[in-house]
């Protein structure tokens, strides 16, 4: 589908890595003998090689003692020792081996999170690791990356063979993947390698028989995704009356994989159509190069959209309306600049848009708060906010109906609520008016990276196109 990367060239790649350092340490061991067998072969100038002299730590090191000691070795005699060597043995335990133990049953994975106030040590400690192992690990991973740059709501792959941890691995934002892994002697190995996460898409093709949750379950779709086609369609598509026995639908979406099969940050829908009785939809996702996510038809048109009005995922009571109020701590009238909505602490709570996070973090009597910015000059904000969804930061992408974060009561708040607020270019208005983000229609540089774009998505793009796209007007000149 156009999307394939190079996994053979990474894993080849590794390969090579390994090999490199396989023999330099092979050459390290050859040298170190080499030197021995020298100073014994030359024992009258035993002097020279003294037994208090520290042991060579590298192998280029001891090339150069050697060198100012000794003749130049001829390069044959290496050549011969190495080729008579296994080179293409495998020691070291890889990444690969534990990600297909993993998928074959006889490992199980965990993943930590690193919250506030804690280290990579909390948990290890939290995972049991032996002290004389943490030790190792700690090392190994500091090999490979500033153990200070660690942030909160990185997450940790623990391999488990039982209770006991034989792995962990780290994805860096950079794509890269920090790992230290314990061989068979018991000691650990750092790893690192960039790469060895390939895009995949996967595709479901099936018709409506019942409901259309059920039978998309049928065709093994996830419900992860089947949540996404909800959204994606919600107010264009009545789930319960439009899709009707014989309805077809076709699915794509993209997911990340490791090189050893593992399957890692959920499954991202990317195109859903739907035929039959008076539907005929296909809707395309597409981050536009504003940074905005949605879906569009083949012509590039996304649908309007309503912001959600109450967006918890639960039932929400209306605790204060939004305009003027008796403060309930501050006992004097105020404008109520939102709506307050009740609902047990921990409730998740959604973006009302598609959007971008603009901020995220405490903030006076807010509390623990999110704030977010979409299209048509719409903002939204929660307060009192028990927790935020561990992997957003400022300008992560948030999809509307997404969880971005967690009901609570921090700030100026007398129980557990959610303080929803909704600005239009700048200004406060009612969440519960008329707030929509109006249908677009991409152009230009968008509209022509869309068309590229939806032509590696599906195979029918043209087809789906039917009828006229709006002309691509020529790059002006500079
Ligand atoms: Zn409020």
């Amino acid at each position: 589908m156009g999307l394939k990367k190079t996994f053979q060239k990474a894993s080849s790649h590794l390969r090579l890595e390994r090999l490199k350092e396989k023999v330099q340490q092979r050459q390290s061991h050859i040298a170190l003998i080499l030197m021995v067998v020298l100073c014994m072969a030359s024992f009258p100038f035993l002097m020279r090689c003294s037994p208090s002299q520290p042991k060579p730590e590298g192998a280029e090191n001891v090339t150069q003692e050697s060198e100012v000691t000794q003749p130049p070795l001829p390069d044959e005699v290496v050549h011969e020792d190495l080729g008579d060597a296994p080179v293409i043995k495998e020691e070291h335990v890889s990444l690969n081996e534990l990600e297909q133990r993993v998928q074959l049953g006889e490992l199980k994975v965990k993943m930590a999170q690193l919250d506030k106030g804690e280290s990579l040590l909390t948990l290890l400690s939290q995972e049991n690791v032996p002290t004389a192992d943490r030790v190792q690990i700690v090392d190994g991973l500091e090999l490979l990356i500033n153990l200070k740059t660690l942030r909160p709501g990185m997450q940790f792959m623990f391999f488990k063979d039982g209770p006991a941890v034989v792995g962990i691995s780290l994805m860096t934002g950079q794509g890269e993947t920090l790992a230290v892994l314990r061989e068979a002697d018991g000691s650990w190995t750092p790893f690192s390698h960039t790469g060895r996460i390939e895009t995949k898409t996967e595709r479901w093709q099936g018709t409506v028989e019942g409901n259309f949750t059920k039978s998309a379950k049928n065709t093994n779709v996830p419900e992860s995704v089947i949540n996404q086609i909800i959204n994606a369609l919600d107010g264009e598509v009545n789930f319960a009356s439009d899709i009707q026995n014989g309805t077809q639908f076709d699915i794509i979406a993209e997911f990340k994989q490791t090189e050893g099969g593992l399957e890692i940050g959920g499954k991202q829908l990317l195109f859903i159509g739907l035929r039959g009785g008076s539907l005929n939809i296909n809707r395309y996702a597409y981050t536009a190069k504003d940074g905005t996510t949605s879906f569009y038809d083949a012509r590039g048109k996304s649908s309007g959209k309503r912001l959600l009005t109450r967006p918890l995922r639960a039932k929400a009571r209306l605790s204060s309306p939004y305009g003027r109020r008796m403060h309930p701590i501050l006992k004097y009238e105020i404008f109520h600049k939102g709506v307050d909505l009740a609902a047990p602490k921990n409730t998740p709570v959604m973006a009302a848009a598609d959007g971008v996070i603009e901020s995220i973090g405490r903030k006076g009597s807010y509390g623990k708060y999110i704030g977010i910015k979409h299209a048509d000059g719409y903002q939204t904000a929660y307060a009192h906010l028990n927790g935020y969804r561990a992997d957003l930061k400022v300008k992560s992408k948030v999809k509307r109906g997404e969880v971005i974060g967690y009901v609570g009561s921090t700030g100026r708040s007398t129980g557990p609520h959610l303080h929803f607020e909704v600005l239009k270019n700048k200004k406060i208005v009612n969440p519960f008016g008329k707030n929509v983000i109006a249908a677009r229609q991409l152009k230009d540089f968008d509209l022509e990276q869309f068309q590229f774009w939806a032509e590696t998505v599906h195979p029918d793009y043209k087809q789906h196109v039917a009828g006229k796209i709006p002309p691509v007007p020529a790059p002006k000149p500079f």
